[in-house]
């Protein structure tokens, strides 16, 4: 037998001293099927009854705190060595005495206490989809009841609310737990009146008369009952009314239903705050897109004005980009600028489109081209500030004009040689101050100035 099981009731029905009411009562319905004269014959009879024994006992809350008393009676005395000498002196003065009831003690610290109460603590376990409530059964004092209601809240408020349902049952459970976990008010009273006798018996009137004081009210009518008829009986002995009055060691305080409602509360506060979280993380990550978008937007905004300028301007009559050009024969152009501005001049190749040749020309200085290939030509030239960074374009363009008509240079042979053109244009700016000689350019669109 095991120590704390001296009749072996426990073990008959398979079950661990620590076992719920539930396991019990599941134990029993199994061996009870198993073991039942009417379906295994008369075999295990014996067996059968021996089960249905220790279950009435075990199913019985008191009967079965008794028998859990008993047992820790029984430890104590076996061990005698391992306990303090006063102690020993006690217990055995105590048992000269001849105590005839023990009284009921908790079931977790295992010491007498004079108000136990049957209490079921609830934990969640929550697995994404569904949930389990384990329940925490036991005879408590209140010092552990407050310890395991703690402990069960707090499990749950890590493990419960992981799933939808869960997350309902976790805010149920914690503050079950706070306000004292789930009650029998008949087995509370009968425990009550238990320790009544069991002080009785020891010889504590006072005790007994409190403790029957309470016994005497509640649903357990026969309890109640013998109860009221103890109080009278001690009353009459001389048992002080005004000293039956027990502190309530199972008032709820209020820091400790304020902690349970705090966890209960931050079960559904940390979904919210996950939510919150993630919605914050979002609007945060949309904001952070907006800006980038506005940037961007700005930098395209700002890019004609910004400082994206041509960092080495070229110098006059410079060729801008790749030019199709002869190195030692070829017609010149003639350039005058006549404006104070600078100014881009393209010779354009009428057949193909394409840019023949262009060359940047400084305000009021001349310049020239060289090495133009046979070919219709048009020429355009426009005036601007800044070049852009590429130096081959002015950022903003002030005018853009091209020379009436085209330009159909040839090469002539004669008998003295080749002879090449020079077309000499002044460029002209501002309209008016026009040199008389020269015919009026035609304006162009920047458009058309920058197309090749
Ligand atoms: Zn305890």
């Amino acid at each position: 037998m095991a120590e704390n099981d001296p009749q072996g009731l426990y073990s008959a029905l398979g079950v661990q001293p620590s076992a719920t009411a539930e396991q019990i009562r599941a134990a029993y319905r199994k061996l009870a099927k198993e073991t039942h004269p009417d379906t295994s014959g008369n075999s295990s009879a014996e067996r059968f009854h021996r089960i249905s024994a220790a279950y009435e006992i075990l199913s019985d809350p008191i009967r079965r705190a008794r028998y859990d008393g008993s047992a820790r009676e029984a430890q104590r005395q076996e061990t005698p060595r391992q306990e303090a000498p006063k102690q020993e002196a006690k217990a055995r003065k105590q048992q000269a005495k001849a105590p005839t009831i023990e009284p009921i003690c908790c079931s977790r610290c295992g010491q007498v206490t004079a108000q136990p109460r049957s209490v079921t603590f609830f934990r969640l376990y929550s697995f994404l989809i569904d949930y389990f409530r384990q329940p925490i059964q036991g005879i408590f004092c209140a010092r552990c009841a407050r310890r395991e209601g703690l402990k069960s809240s707090f499990i749950t408020l890590l493990v419960g609310w992981w799933s939808r349902r869960g997350l309902i049952h976790s805010v149920g459970a914690i503050l079950t737990n706070g306000f004292g976990g789930k009650r029998e008010p008949a087995v509370d009273q009968g425990l009550l009146w238990h320790n009544a006798q069991a002080f009785l018996s020891r010889g504590n009137l006072q005790l007994a008369y409190a403790l029957a004081v309470q016994a005497s009210v509640g649903s357990d009518r026969y309890v109640a009952k013998d109860a009221a008829e103890l109080v009278a009986k001690l009353e009459k002995a001389g048992a002080d009314s005004w000293q039956g009055r027990l502190k309530d060691p199972w008032r709820v305080s209020v820091l400790s239903a304020a902690g349970h409602i705090l966890m209960a509360f931050s079960v559904p506060g940390i979904v919210v705050a996950f939510m919150y979280a993630a919605i914050i993380d979002d609007r945060a990550n949309n904001r952070h897109s907006h800006a980038a978008a506005s940037q961007t937007s700005v930098v395209t905004e700002a890019l004609p004005s910004s400082v994206n300028t041509c960092a080495s301007p070229p110098s006059n009559g410079e060729l801008l980009g790749r030019s199709r050009l002869a190195t030692a024969v070829g017609h010149i152009l003639l350039i005058n600028n006549g404006s104070s501005d600078d100014a881009i001049v393209k010779v354009k190749d009428v057949s193909t489109g394409e840019v023949a040749a262009a060359a940047f020309v400084s305000g009021k200085k001349t310049a020239s081209i060289s090495g133009i290939w046979d070919g219709i030509y048009k020429i355009q030239y426009a005036f601007g500030d800044r070049l852009d960074s590429t130096c081959r374009n002015f950022i903003e363009i002030k005018d853009a004009r091209q020379f009436p008509g085209t330009a159909s240079l040839r090469v002539e042979f004669t008998p003295k040689g080749i002879v090449s053109q020079s077309l000499s244009q002044t460029l002209s700016y501002s309209i008016g101050v026009l040199p008389a000689s020269s015919v009026a350019h035609e304006h162009i669109s920047a458009l058309e100035f920058g197309r090749q």
